[in-house]
């Protein structure tokens, strides 16, 4: 059972939280985010550690401090208990406040931003002791590894857990951080990562089941954010599920379905605030055909390609692929004509590297602040006139890419990012009827 930000951000969602994790009689590994707001801070106050002046970021950490305190005493009642919270929360802010005297390292940024995992999980823990929950508090980063390509090493990963499981064969509750975890020094998932790190353990342990609990009653048809009606979907295949993660529904971390997918593991979508909602169940069959849901990821780069030489040449494709290979570069959308191949990538990393070799082989351009808008759906095209619909919807939008029967369950478009609201809005009315 994962529990995200909101879930645990306030005393009395902790109380819920306990109550929830208590009601079944299954071994239960429960993995917490931290509170709500907390990682937006510590990446702020990792910011501010880069000026000079080191004010604000002495500001920030004050503030987040008053937060805890604030927190715990309205969490705890219990006198000695609370006087351990304080103790523990004093340790982390000391850490925090230490940094402002040292230079910020990678490393170092990796540390500030994993103090929220460790507080909530502690905090956490205290309350269960002061309710009398029997529980063990699993620090994540004695299993939760990361490889050499800094992906989750899942063999590494199932072992630990297996080793540190085997040392409380009893015992039926166990807490541990989502986010973090460990290669050479402390790491994490990146953004929304306790998903990943729920999926992992699920996948890990075989469990029977890995429930997402959140702020919302389930993945819906379009971004609440940005539509204001929107569906929840009762049943997603974990093809479906993971290319809607990917491709910008934040309700779940971009890659955290593989691992529940391998072992075929059912993930269920949960609202903490509304526990009897049905939810989502992501299983292996998507239980319908059609259009399902729509999903948006910003900030994309589109890189169009052209070269003459590509007329009736072979091997031109591979000479391109290999330079996003070498520069560790993903590719999520392409499409190629007789002669050019425009691709897109979410990271800019080695952007200036990868136009300069491509330069050597073809004229390059590039687009910054672009969306792709991906429509997903078990057999999509099953859905009646699905690109007359779509494409009689968007009508007034400028399309730049767009990609169609490279999977099943599949359209994706590539707009320009000032026109995401509009599209989203559009679809929602043309291809749901919302
Ligand atoms: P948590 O802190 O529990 O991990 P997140 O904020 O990461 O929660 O994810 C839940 C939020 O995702 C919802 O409050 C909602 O605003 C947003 N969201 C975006 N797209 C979708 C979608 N298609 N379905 C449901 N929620 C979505
Ligand atoms: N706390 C981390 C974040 O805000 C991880 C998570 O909530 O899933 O990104
Ligand atoms: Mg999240």
């Amino acid at each position: 059972m994962k529990f995200g930000g909101t879930s645990v951000g306030k005393p009395e969602r902790m109380h819920q939280v306990s109550q929830l994790i208590t009601r079944n009689a299954e071994t239960t590994i429960v993995v917490l985010s931290a509170l709500s707001g907390t990682t937006n801070a510590l990446v702020e106050i990792s910011t501010a550690l880069t000026s000079p002046d080191k004010q604000n970021a002495a500001e920030k950490i004050a503030t987040l401090e008053k937060k805890y305190s604030a927190f715990i005493n309205e969490l705890l009642q219990d006198e000695s208990i609370r006087a351990k919270a304080n103790e523990i929360i004093t340790e982390h802010f000391e850490f925090l406040k230490i940094t402002q005297k040292i230079s910020l390292s990678d490393a170092l940024n990796k540390d500030i931003l994993a103090q929220g995992e460790l507080m909530s999980t502690k905090l956490f823990s205290l309350y269960l002791e002061q309710e009398k929950i029997d529980h063990v508090l699993l620090p994540a980063l004695d299993f939760m590894q990361l490889d050499a390509n800094d992906e989750p090493d899942f063999g590494v990963i199932q072992e630990k857990l297996k080793m540190v499981l085997a040392q409380y064969p009893t015992q039926k509750l166990f807490i541990t951080q989502g986010y973090i975890c460990s290669r050479a020094e402390v790491d994490n998932l990146k953004r929304g990562g306790s998903d990943y790190t729920a999926s992992l353990i699920a996948a890990a342990v075989k469990a029977s089941v890995c429930e997402i609990w959140t702020d919302i009653d389930g993945m819906h048809n379009n971004d609440p954010r940005v539509v204001d009606k929107t569906i929840a979907i009762e049943q997603l295949s974990f093809d479906e599920a993971a290319e809607l993660a990917y491709f910008g529904a934040k309700i779940l971390h971009p890659t955290c379905i593989w691992p529940a997918q391998q072992e075929n593991i059912p993930v269920k979508l949960l609202n903490t605030m509304q526990p009897t909602a049905v939810g989502t169940v992501i299983k292996k069959e998507a239980g319908s055909v059609g259009v399902k849901a729509v999903a948006a990821k910003d900030n994309i780069i589109a890189i169009k390609i052209k070269s003459t030489r590509m007329l009736l040449a072979y091997g031109f494709l591979r000479q391109i692929f290999e330079v996003f290979e070498k520069y560790k570069t993903p590719i999520d959308m392409i499409t190629t004509s007789e002669v050019a191949v425009s691709v897109t990538i979410d990271n800019d990393l080695h952007l200036n590297e990868i136009v300069t070799e491509l330069n050597n082989i073809a004229s390059v351009e590039v687009e910054h602040d672009q969306t792709i808008v991906s429509i997903v759906g078990n057999e999509i095209a099953k859905t009646d006139a699905v690109l007359t619909k779509l494409f009689q919807a968007i009508n007034e939008i400028p399309v730049t890419m767009v990609n169609y029967g490279g999977s099943a369950h599949n359209i994706s478009l590539l707009i320009p990012s000032e026109h995401k609201v509009k599209t989203l809005q559009l679809i929602n009315k043309g291809l749901f009827n919302l």
